[in-house]
């Protein structure tokens, strides 16, 4: 047995890289102004590619560094419109009025596949500028990329019992209370981004196969990109998701590295009108 592994292993070592390597669909890629400076569209999109990513759903403060990134690698950006204009705006954007104008605006101009990612927690949820931007999302037909306690997912939901909700970070809960609103809602998806005790070292612990297991087709990877220097994460990152995800059945890997994210966002044609 162990000569077989050691042979697999030795096989698998011959094969160019983009043979053995498993195509990720990066969830949770931010590129705002500053990182824009930092790294340009253009090599911001080598890096992409570098990364093995086969698509990022991609989002930025201003929502310029997005239309730049999508404009050079369409065919790996999947664009999401954030609430932000500007770096900051995380934690007053829920009360500002000036929000919805910018959401109208951009969204009048340009397509997207969501909105997002937005932090907003328990009754700010519920506030007129969420409240409008649910409905944005409706008429548009947006997944929300929410990173959200489970009481504000549960209000979006409320709101809008159609919604698709793709949870950042899955709440950063632990894995039996993201099952308990996965059983709850049927259009709730979850990233893993900018966590990692569901795969340190290469292993993937009990728990957290029993929650893939279970919801095979809920999970995606994401890096968040979160700072500018981040950016330069993304390609180890890639390499690190597919390390753990070599623990999972192949079938199952697959659908948390692509699948679910392809599948969530089939609504989203580049190029069309
Ligand atoms: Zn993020």
């Amino acid at each position: 047995m162990r000569l077989a592994t050691t042979l697999l292993c030795l096989v698998f070592a011959a094969l160019p890289a983009a043979a053995a390597e498993l195509p990720i669909f990066d969830a949770h890629v931010h590129y705002s102004h500053d990182a824009v400076e930092l790294t340009p569209p253009r090599q911001a999109a080598e890096i992409l590619r570098r990364a093995g990513l086969k698509r990022a759903l991609v989002s930025s403060s201003g929502d310029a560094g997005t239309q730049q990134l999508l404009a050079e690698a369409p065919d790996i950006v999947i664009p999401s419109l954030r609430p932000y204009r500007t770096r900051g705006e995380l934690g007053s954007w829920m009360r500002d009025d000036g929000v919805v104008a910018f959401l109208e605006e951009r969204l009048q101009r340009a397509r997207y596949a969501a909105i997002g990612e937005f932090h907003l927690y328990g009754a700010d949820a519920d506030l007129p500028v969420p409240r409008r931007m649910v409905q944005l999302a409706k008429q548009h037909g947006l997944v929300l990329h929410a990173h959200s306690d489970a009481d504000a997912v549960e209000r979006l939901f409320s709101q809008d019992p159609q919604a698709r909700v793709l949870w950042a970070h899955s709440g950063f809960e632990r894995p039996e209370a993201v099952a308990a609103m996965l059983r709850k809602h049927r259009n709730l998806w979850c990233d893993l981004a900018f966590r990692s005790e569901h795969g340190g070292g290469g292993k993937v612990p009990a728990e957290w196969k029993a929650l893939f297991n279970e919801f095979p087709d809920r999970f995606m990877v994401g890096t968040d990109t979160f700072t500018p220097e981040r950016w330069h994460y993304l390609v180890e990152h890639a390499r690190w998701t597919r390390a753990w995800l070599a623990d999972l059945p192949a079938p199952l890997a697959e659908r948390l590295a692509w699948r679910n994210g392809e599948a969530l966002f089939a609504h989203w044609k580049p190029g069309a009108p």
